[in-house]
Order: structure tokens, then sequence, then C-alpha cells
């Protein structure tokens, strides 16, 4: 194991039955608290790609795809919960384990072509990036790349997204 991994590891904290019963929630705050742990990450997922804009998704991706963006030089977009984003939007819908939601980007939030990495903190089932991908093509971007920080294998999120590389720091 690689020490980013152990960094990441140690500071990701399991939270049982939150938010509902029979969920093992990934709490990433006592990483973010940690400034070396988080420093770290956001030195590895910036180093991955030159691209043009780092996309976050709402809202924890927020929070490790800004600093990202800052670091590799590039613009941070956010893709968020339908209703939130104030101007024009595209919206990409998908399921969720009872019912569906919709999540927004901005309609000019790039330029055609430009190069995108989308960052999120868990990949579970991969409905979330899978849409987040299709919304960020229909904008007219490229998706370079989806990086997690922790990629829980056992939900196969990653057979949703053969088409797009994925980077997961963690794997469980
Ligand atoms: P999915 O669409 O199933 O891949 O779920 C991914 C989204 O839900 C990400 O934005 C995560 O922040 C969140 N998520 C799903 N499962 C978990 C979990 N066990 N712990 C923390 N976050 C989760």
């Amino acid at each position: 194991m690689t020490e980013l991994s152990r960094l990441i590891l140690d500071r990701i904290r399991d939270v049982p039955d939150y938010p509902q019963p029979g969920v093992m929630f990934k709490d990433i705050t006592p990483l973010l608290a940690d400034p070396v742990a988080f420093g770290a990450v956001t030195r590895a997922l910036a180093g991955l790609y030159e691209v043009d804009k780092i996309v976050g998704i709402e809202a924890r991706g927020f929070i490790l795809a800004a600093p990202v963006a800052c670091q590799a030089g590039a613009g941070f977009v956010p893709v968020r919960k339908k209703g939130k984003l104030p101007a024009e939007t595209l919206e990409a819908s998908y399921d969720l384990e009872y019912g569906s939601a919709i999540i927004e980007v901005h309609r000019d939030a790039f330029i055609p072509g430009e190069r995108v990495l989308i960052v999120d903190d868990v990949l579970a089932t991969g409905g979330t990036a899978r849409a987040a991908v299709e919304l960020v093509r229909e904008a007219g971007a490229e998706v370079v790349g989806l990086a997690v920080l922790m990629e829980l294998s056992f939900l196969k999120g990653r057979e949703r997204l053969t088409d797009v590389e994925l980077h997961s720091l963690v794997v469980v």
C-alpha cells in the first residue's frame, strides 16, 4: 500500500446506518481536518492531468475539486443538484435506490473542447458519476478523467464508466 493510500484510509471514518439503515457512510471530514493528508490528496489529484477545468460534484466533491483546481491552475465548475444554479442550465437525471435525482451544470460553463477532470469523494453505484460525465459532454467539453478518493468496488460503479479513465486513490 502506498503512503497516500494509508493517509487516506486512516482518515476516512466509517459511520454505520447513515443516512439510512444498511448504508456504511464514508465520512471524509477527518481527512479534510488533517492538513498533511488534505494537501497530499489535493496534490495527487492535481497532478493527474493537464486540464482546463476541474468539475466538482455537489457537495463533497466541491470541497476536493476547488483546491485541486487552484493547485492545477485550472478553473472550477460546480455540478449541482437541480434548482441551485442561477443561470441557464443543462440537466441529467439518474436513478437512486429509491426514485431518481437530477443534476445540472451551467450551459456556458465550458468553452467547446475544453479538457475536464471530474472529481468526487466516493464512487458507489456510479450513477452520479455517469450522469456527470454525460452532462459535461453535452456541455461541449472533453472528459479526460474521473477521480475519486474512494471507490466502493463491491457496488461495481466502475462497470458503468468503461468509457472514462477512472482514478480511485483508494479502492475498498
Ligand atoms: P453513486 O451515484 O451511487 O456512485 O453515489 C455516489 C455519490 O453519493 C457521491 O457523491 C458520494 O458522495 C455519495 N455516496 C454514495 N455512497 C456513499 C457512502 N457509502 N459514503 C459516502 N458517500 C456516499
